[in-house]
């Protein structure tokens, strides 16, 4: 069974480490997720791809999970081709800058980094030309840390309600990232201030009921963000192993 096409740069042992991984995590997620008195269904394990080839996530993939996270623009465009044909549900986590709102509409169904209203509205805008929708969270820095990325939890309300005026963006929850580095005690108030945040916007009604999706969690800590209540976590080392920055 060797024609050209069958032959992957992946050797037998590479991909058996992949499919391996990605056991072990769905295993985890779901034992976490059963323990915190909710369904293994509930969470989705979103695959964090940056700096990987496309041949190991056609691996993922073809293993069963269909939720790819990717953190620039460039990459998502640069990898969408060579897996279309397993048509991914793609999701942008990293953070976007207003002029690649375009390109990242071509392929991405969903915006997890919205943290400010001129970026929401540039979305908006496209949107109204291609007379499309997009799903997207509102990135929130609960770190308590300085950061140049997601919202203050205080400004929240004000965003969410200015960008669900704008029409064309469906709102599918909140999204956190931990600050790196940080021990899982040090994390733990991240994720439980995003998830009373969340239930404090649904309960006045600045976000619908429906938009109740928390993404946070990655490779070190999803267990413990699937107990404080994630229903997306983001894991990319712990499935393909260190990333290659060169
Ligand atoms: C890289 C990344 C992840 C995954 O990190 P790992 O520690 O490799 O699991 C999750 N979320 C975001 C936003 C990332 O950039």
């Amino acid at each position: 069974m060797s024609t050209p096409d069958s032959v992957s740069p992946l050797s037998a042992d590479d991909i058996a480490a992949i499919t391996g991984n990605l056991d072990e995590v769905a295993d985890r997620a779901r034992a976490a997720a059963e323990a915190s008195g909710r369904s293994g269904d509930d969470v989705r394990v979103l695959l964090a791809t940056k700096t990987q080839p496309a041949e190991k996530i056609r691996v993922a993939l073809g293993h069963g999970f269909t939720l790819i996270g990717e953190n620039k623009v460039q990459e998502i465009t640069g990898k969408a081709e060579a897996l279309a044909d397993l048509d991914p549900e793609t999701h942008l986590i990293g953070p976007l800058q207003r002029n690649k709102v375009n390109h990242t509409l071509r392929h991405a169904q969903c915006i997890q980094s919205v943290d400010n209203l001129p970026l929401a509205e540039k979305i908006n805008n496209r949107l109204d030309v291609l007379d499309e929708t997009v799903d997207y969270f509102i990135q929130v820095n609960t770190s308590r840390e300085d950061s140049k990325f997601g919202v203050a939890p205080e400004d929240a309300e004000e965003l969410i309600t200015a960008t669900r005026a704008l029409g064309r963006m469906r709102l599918r929850g909140l999204m956190t990232i931990g600050l790196p580095g940080s021990s899982p005690e040090e994390i733990r108030p991240s994720y439980s201030d995003l998830r009373e945040l969340s239930e404090t916007l649904r309960g006045s009604g600045v976000m619908p009921a429906e938009a109740a999706e928390l993404s946070m969690g990655m490779s070190g800590d999803f267990e413990l963000a699937i107990a404080e209540g994630a229903t997306i976590v983001r894991v990319g080392s712990s499935i393909f192993g260190a990333r290659d920055y060169s």
